[in-house]
Order: C-alpha cells, then sequence, then structure tokens
C-alpha cells in the first residue's frame, strides 16, 4: 500500500513537470533570448477578462504589419490577472505567431500597471498600445507610425465618432476638458487606448496607479513633442467594460488627482506647503494685531473670538506643512522603491 502510494505521488510528480507548468522553463528562456535585440515595432495590450476577441485582433494587427512590411515585431499581451481563458488563449496565439509575447500578472493590478510592465520590456524602436476589445482599430497603425515618422514623440487617438453609453462620454468630455486646461497641452481625447510612443518616451514614464488616463499630459510635461489624430473606435463587440460605475467615482478622484498631479505631483510640498503657508501667516497677523492691542491695554482678549480664529489658522498652517513634508517622504519613496513591483506569474 505505502509502495503504490509512493509510486503514485512520483508518477504525480513527474505529471506536473511534463504537463501542469510544461514549458514554464521554456518559455521564460525563450522570452529571455528574444529579449536581447531591438525590434522595430512593440504593440501592447493589457487585458483583463477578454477571450473572445484575442484571436480576431492577433489576426488583425498580423494583416495590418504585413500590409506595410513590418515583419521584426513583437506583440506583448498583458494579462491583468484576467480569470476566464484569456492566457490560454494567447498561449495558443504565441505557438503560431512566437512574435507574440505574454506577461501574466497573478491578480488584477489595473490597465496603469500593465501598461508600465508592458513599457518596460518593449523593445520595439517605436511602441503602440492598444486596448483588446476590439474598440481600437489595428487598420490604424500605420497612420500612427506615419505620424511618428513625421518627429513627434507621442500619437494620441482621438475617438473622434466614439460608440460608447452616454454614461461614458460625458463625464469624459469633462474629464479631457479640465486636463487640457490645467496641463496646458490642447487634446481632445485624452484617454484613448491607441496611442504610439517613440522609445524614450516609454522608458522615460512612470505610470502607476490610474495614471493611464493622463498619460499625453505627463509625457507632455517630460518634454516630448505630443500630437492627435482621429482614428476609427468600434463599439465593444464581446463581454462588458472593465471600468463599471466606480467610473463616476474614480472619474472625480481622477480630476482632482489630474490637477494635482500635473503640477505638484513631484513636488507635494510646493501644493501643501503654499497653502499651509498663507494660513500660518494669517493666523500669525491677526493674533499678532490683537495681541499688540491688548499689551497696549485697548481690548480685552477673553471676549475676542477672532483671537481662537488666528490660533486655529496657525494650527492648520503647521498641520499642512507638515502633510506637504510627510507627502514630499512617501512620494519619493514610492517612485524609487515602488515602481514596477508587480508579481508576475509567467512570461513567454
Ligand atoms: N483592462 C485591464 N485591466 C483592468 C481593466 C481593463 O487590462 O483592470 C484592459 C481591458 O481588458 C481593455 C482595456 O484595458 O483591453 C480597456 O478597458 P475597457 O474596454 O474595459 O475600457 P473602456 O473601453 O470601457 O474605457
Ligand atoms: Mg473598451
Amino acid at each position: 500500500m505505502q509502495d503504490k502510494e509512493k509510486k503514485h505521488i512520483k508518477i504525480n510528480k513527474i505529471d506536473r513537470n511534463s504537463e501542469g507548468h510544461p514549458y514554464k522553463k521554456d518559455y521564460n528562456q525563450n522570452y529571455k533570448k528574444s529579449q536581447n535585440n531591438q525590434c522595430e515595432i512593440s504593440i501592447i495590450i493589457p487585458l483583463f477578462n477578454e477571450e473572445e476577441s484575442l484571436k480576431e485582433l492577433h489576426q488583425q494587427i498580423k494583416n495590418q504589419l504585413e500590409i506595410i512590411n513590418i515583419t521584426n515585431y513583437e506583440i506583448i499581451f498583458i494579462n491583468d490577472g484576467s480569470t476566464d481563458n484569456s492566457l490560454e488563449i494567447i498561449r495558443q496565439i504565441h505557438y503560431e505567431n512566437p512574435n507574440v509575447h505574454c506577461i501574466s500578472f497573478r491578480r488584477n493590478y489595473g490597465k496603469s500597471a500593465a501598461l508600465a510592465v508592458g513599457f518596460k520590456h518593449a523593445r520595439g524602436k517605436y511602441v503602440i498600445t492598444m486596448d483588446a476589445d476590439l474598440q481600437d482599430d489595428p487598420a490604424e497603425i500605420p497612420n500612427l507610425i506615419n505620424k511618428l515618422n513625421e518627429g513627434y514623440d507621442v500619437v494620441s487617438g482621438w475617438k473622434k465618432q466614439r460608440y460608447d453609453p452616454i454614461s461614458k462620454t460625458l463625464p469624459s468630455k469633462l474629464f479631457n476638458a479640465v486636463t487640457s486646461i490645467t496641463s496646458g497641452i490642447k487634446l481632445h481625447d485624452f484617454n484613448c487606448g491607441l496611442k504610439a510612443y517613440k522609445s524614450d518616451v516609454v522608458k522615460t514614464l512612470h505610470i502607476y496607479g490610474e495614471m493611464h488616463r493622463y498619460i499625453p499630459a505627463l509625457a507632455h510635461w517630460e518634454g516630448f513633442k505630443i500630437t492627435e489624430i482621429p482614428v476609427q473606435h468600434h463599439r465593444r463587440k464581446y463581454g462588458k467594460s472593465k471600468f463599471g460605475m466606480r467610473r463616476f467615482i474614480n472619474g472625480f478622484l481622477d480630476l482632482l488627482t489630474v490637477l494635482f498631479t500635473t503640477k505638484y505631483m513631484k513636488r507635494p510640498l510646493h501644493f501643501f506647503g503654499t497653502v499651509g503657508t498663507i494660513s500660518f501667516l494669517a493666523g500669525l497677523i491677526i493674533d499678532l494685531i490683537l495681541s499688540i492691542q491688548w499689551i497696549a491695554g485697548a481690548k480685552n482678549l477673553s471676549n475676542r473670538p477672532l483671537l481662537w480664529f488666528g490660533i486655529a489658522l496657525i494650527v492648520v498652517g503647521v498641520q499642512f506643512i507638515s502633510l506637504g513634508l510627510i507627502a514630499e517622504l512617501i512620494t519619493k519613496q514610492y517612485i524609487e522603491t515602488k515602481k514596477d513591483q508587480y508579481s508576475i506569474a509567467e512570461k513567454f
């Protein structure tokens, strides 16, 4: 009986090595090998449960690249913790087309994280991002490349005719208007999944959280040359949007984030410090005047509510300045240590 069990365990082990994770090691080695040299174009596709569209998308991209005669390319799917069959489908596509690779997260980190990891791994002189749900049209790839060749660093898609519900297009209009004003770069559509970049840009940008929504603003702040071109947009064919009702809350918070981060991301103290200093000085002046009046013997301080207001302003001011300093420390730490640290289960 014991013998049998042992045998069984042994067989199990062999089975697991040859079937459970059969190609994992090879994938990683192949991946490393293929990572050594540059290629013409990297296409980065973040995806979260998009099993129905992947094959069709791959075929369309391949056709487009053939039309413009590009053979030295890579398509990197970033599987952002899909729970459907997406990973297996990408594996099949990878068998058929060795230019296709995949980086698969253990859990869902969000589109920004997926793009950040894609950017890190991209070997292309030009890098194109697009959504996996077939809403972005690969037929736009040649137009994007032409525009990069004109000398731009980033070409952003503009879904001029958009096929999304009004619950999405309306907040998006507001978002684009505010982002345009605060970032100082005039674009109609900041959050289009379809964009093209020169390699320098993707190696410079550090995106995390929900920052994918305003990559053009960040690139602009880094000094890159940006333009946009109208692109064909399609209705979502399969599945549903991965940004549900939380879009409204997130949309509002993003608005604040945009306001805050475009100007103050790297220097939170400039924001908190300014508010804090104004408050502190206002309180100080009020209380100084009251104190002088008191010393001069003119007024009694015990029945002057203004005194407490002045004290409150001073305390709030000090609080804001300290908050700014703490935010500064956290930002620095975050940017230096936390960036790009996502749990990757597999690469091939
Ligand atoms: N996506 C992702 N991680 C997420 C949410 C979305 O990788 O947490 C991908 C998604 O699979 C799609 C792209 O990001 O390829 C855009 O998402 P979606 O189509 O849901 O956004 P919408 O078009 O509704 O703005
Ligand atoms: Mg979509």
